[in-house]
Order: structure tokens, then sequence, then C-alpha cells
């Protein structure tokens, strides 16, 4: 069966409530006629109940961008999956390149976490990805390998086939520099080849990889036809509803 495409919106720390609750409800109408592809916004926590109320209906997913490695207890500042699935939303990032990089996420915390969404019946997506001096010391293998073995590590297959990974060079990450197709369909396909390595075929066959990584209304047809690219994570283009509607449309 084939793989339904999937783009997600990260919108980081962007968009209040109010700003959020416009742009969602753009996106809603927006969206109205897209096809068979799912579509899911991840706002702030604090915005992401404006978002959810005003796509209700819509189709369109909300997420949390993080949730914390504890189901609950004394961790000031942070969010749980429970909580995440208790207001309703269905959808969560784990290991954003932002937070391995800015906030100290490790392997095994994007491990922890994985359970713990899981078992609340949040979807996760899972982030990848090399730095540029990983990548110029030809390790995009091995680390991309590393951070996918470490998340999936222990998990039953139906578990895994759960997830979304999202394939993000983090030197294309916000800064308008794009893998390009094939660059991107390498390593999708590596990863999807690990996959069939270590887990039943239909694992590597249902899961998603999505590509992200300055992705545009302009850049996203091409690496979307790549066969083992099955959709996007959006930052910056996602903050307006006209480019990430291009982007949903660019999905053949
Ligand atoms: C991201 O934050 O996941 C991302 C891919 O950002 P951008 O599209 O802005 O590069």
């Amino acid at each position: 069966m084939a793989r339904v495409p999937f783009i997600a919106g990260n919108w980081k720390l962007n968009l209040g409530p109010a700003e959020a609750g416009e742009l969602a409800e753009a996106l809603a109408s927006a969206l109205a006629d897209r096809g068979e592809v799912e579509v899911a916004v991840f706002p702030t926590a604090l915005s992401a109940l404006t978002v959810a109320g005003a796509v209700e209906g819509s189709g369109i997913e909300v997420g949390l961008q993080e949730i914390h490695s504890a189901a609950s207890g004394a961790f000031t500042g942070t969010n749980s999956a429970r909580m995440a699935r208790e207001a309703g939303l269905t959808r969560v990032l784990i290991g954003h390149s932002e937070r391995r990089q800015l906030f100290g996420e490790t392997d095994a915390g994007v491990r922890a976490k994985v359970e713990l969404a899981l078992a609340e019946g949040l979807l996760p997506i899972v982030c990848v990805g090399e730095t540029l001096e990983e990548r110029d010391a030809g390790q995009v293998e091995a680390v991309v390998h590393r951070q996918v073995a470490a998340a999936l590590e222990g998990l039953e297959p139906d578990q895994v086939a759960a997830i979304t990974l999202a394939y993000e060079p983090v030197w294309a990450i916000g800064t308008g520099r794009t893998a390009t197709p094939a660059q991107a369909q390498e390593v999708h396909a590596s990863i999807r080849g690990w996959l069939r390595a270590h887990f039943p075929a239909f694992v590597a066959e249902d899961m998603r990889i999505q590509y992200g990584g300055s992705v545009k209304p302009g850049n996203a047809a091409e690496l979307l036809a790549c066969e083992d690219i099955d959709g996007a994570l959006v930052g910056g283009a996602s903050l307006k509803a006209d480019s990430f509607a291009g982007i949903v449309a660019a999905v053949r």
C-alpha cells in the first residue's frame, strides 16, 4: 500500500494564540480540498488549544513541539505526553535538532519520549540529521543510523510503524540551504534500508520519512517526487498560509 504523504509545519517560538489562531483558520480554508495528504501543525504549547479549535473538522492535526521525558513530577516549565493527549492533541515532535543542539536533548531522551508518547497514543515525528561537520567528515549514515536506532530501540514493530521519521540535515534548517533531491533521497533510502534490516518488511514499507530543511513551495515538488521522501517537515515556510499551502499542493 502506498504511503500517504504527510506535510507538517513546525511553528517554533512564533505566533501567540491570536496570530496562531488566524493562521490556523486560514490553513483550514486553504487546505479544504487538499486530496490525499496528511497535514499537521506544531504551534507553541500556549497556542495549541486555540489552533486545535480553529482547525476542528478540517482533518488538520495539531501537536506539541516537545514533551518531557518523565510522565509527571517536579519538572518546572515543561509539558507531558499525557497532558497533550488530554488536551486533544494527536502528535508530537521529538528530537528536533534545535532541541538536540540548544537544549541538550540526547538519544536516550528521545527514546524515553517516544515511549511516553506512544503509551499515550500520541504519534511522534522523530527528527534525525547530521551537522555540516559530520557530513564533511563522511559520517552522515553513521550519525543518522545511530539516531534512528536509539529512538527505536526495543520497540515492537507495530509501535515503530506508528512513528514518522524526519530527516533534517542540521545545515539545511533555517539556512535557506536545501539538500538536493539526490542528497535527501540517498539518506532516506539508507534509513529505509536500515529499517528493512532491523524490522519486519511492513515497517520499512509503511513508515513515512519526511524531509526537512528550508522546504519552500518552489523546491517542494522535486523533493517530494523522490521515491523515499514521503512528506516534509517545514519551519519558516509554514508560518504563512499561502507558502504552507503551496508545499501541500506540491504533493502529487
Ligand atoms: C524545521 O524547523 O524543522 C525546519 C525544517 O525549518 P526550516 O524549514 O525553516 O528550515
